[in-house]
């Protein structure tokens, strides 16, 4: 049955799609193949993963033969071959069942596959694209430091130059993925003088000599994913393994960010309608002074704001994924579907919590998991704070045109 599904995403692949007004038949399609599958292989075992941090290694084999683990990436490389927006519609159902299988997910497809996909050579594709569309393997990203998330330019993990080989040291942290990953994308200085400009990117696999990792963190939310340092000690890579050219790092790591927060963004929507599900569902099944509580006009009215909060984000988002399958800037946009949807999906998933009352906060119910799977959107792929300085910048120059 997977198989046939993979194949009908393949075939939908070939077909000329997107349009905003209304999904097309495609896309319709992919959905309902995702809700599908999250509902029956996410949703049971998302609280356990989530108690235990387990990573779901079974579901994301069945995802990667379902094609979802290399959305956007060529058929001819193993992957699925579909649109921005496919993949934004994927994620949301996703993480509708499970947020922590999403942001797997989206770290495969968007910030390990995407970089190689769109910088790599033939080589480096083939070897580190290929098993990386399956589920037999997934990737990483290596971009955070001790000393400097926001300020990623700033990086100083080293890649010193020895013939054919560079030499990296220096720690990476927050790493998702990283203790399962058998391939990264790293970012590291090759001339610390030249600030970003001195920053390159390499394909490192893992295990590999010279690279430890640091201990998993214990995370409030997202708790199926790993997250965790990597710490380089005069680790030795390959010169064939330098992604783009020496100095392109930073450029690199910035488009696949623009591209990544598309993912994000539809993470948090994920969250958001999972949420809004459990609210409606308890709302009209909880009885107080007689009646269903959604007969409460209070409690409609916290309904309303969360669908259309959560409405609003998908257009965002949606317009962002469009916008970049037309192959026009979408920075801005999607800065703003990110900001947008994280900020909905704290809110919706705050909100669920009010609607279950003491329900809302134990364990029984999805409502706190929400709570916590939430609030990592406000913070990685870049802080709410970050969006918004991106939205500002963009704005002037366009208003300085
Ligand atoms: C669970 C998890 C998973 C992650 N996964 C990855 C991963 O796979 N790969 C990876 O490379 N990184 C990853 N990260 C790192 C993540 O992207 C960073 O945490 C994030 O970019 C923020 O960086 P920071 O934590 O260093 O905060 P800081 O940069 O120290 O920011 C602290 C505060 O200052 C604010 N701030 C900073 N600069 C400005 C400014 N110029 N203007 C206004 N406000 C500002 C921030 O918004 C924030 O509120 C992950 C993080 C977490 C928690």
């Amino acid at each position: 049955m997977l198989a046939a599904c993979r194949s009908f995403i393949q075939i939908c692949g070939r077909r000329n799609i997107a349009s905003l007004s209304a999904l097309s038949e495609t896309h319709q399609m992919l959905q309902k193949t995702c809700r599908d599958f999250a509902e029956g292989e996410l949703k049971p075992i998302a609280a356990k993963i989530d108690r235990e941090h387990l990573f779901p290694k079974e579901q994301i084999k069945k995802m990667g033969e379902l094609g979802l683990l290399a959305v956007t990436v060529p058929e001819s490389l193993g992957g699925t071959g579909l649109d921005y927006l496919a993949y934004a519609i994927a994620m949301e159902e996703i993480s509708r069942g499970c947020a922590s299988t999403g942001v797997i997910m989206s770290v495969n497809n968007s910030l390990y596959l995407g970089p190689i996909d769109k910088f790599g050579n033939e080589k480096q594709k083939e070897k580190y694209i290929r098993p990386f569309t399956s589920g037999d393997k997934i990737g990483c990203f290596a971009l955070s430091e001790p000393g400097n998330g926001s300020d990623a330019g700033a990086a100083s993990t080293m890649a010193k130059n020895d013939g054919d080989k560079y030499i990296l040291n220096g720690t990476k942290c927050w790493i998702t993925n990283g203790y399962e990953a058998n391939g990264i994308v790293v970012f590291a200085t090759t001339d610390k003088s030249k600030k970003h400009k001195g920053i390159s990117a390499f394909i490192v696999d893992k295990p590999t000599s010279g690279l430890s990792l640091g201990k998993k963190e214990d995370k409030l939310g997202i708790r199926g994913s790993s997250t965790c340092s990597l710490i380089f000690e005069d680790c030795p890579v390959p010169s064939e393994n330098l992604l783009g050219e020496p100095g392109m790092g930073f450029k690199i790591a910035m488009m696949m960010l623009d591209a990544g927060r598309i993912g994000i963004a539809s993470q948090a929507l994920g969250i958001a309608q999972a949420s809004l599900d459990c609210a409606m569902e308890y709302a009209n099944k909880r009885t107080a002074f007689g009646n269903a509580i959604i007969k409460l006009q209070a409690i409609q009215i916290k309904l309303a704001e969360m669908a259309m909060r959560l409405e609003s984000s998908r257009l965002l988002t949606w317009r962002a994924a469009y916008l970049k399958d037309q192959g026009k800037p979408y920075t801005k946009e999607a800065a703003m579907a990110k900001l947008s949807a994280s900020e909905a999906a704290t809110f919706c998933a705050h909100q669920c919590i009010q609607i279950l009352g003491g329900m809302g906060y134990v364990s029984d119910m999805p409502a706190e998991r929400h709570y916590r799977d939430a609030r990592i959107t406000e913070i990685y792929e870049g802080t709410s704070e970050i969006q918004r300085l991106v939205i500002a910048v963009n704005l002037i120059k366009e208003y300085s045109m």
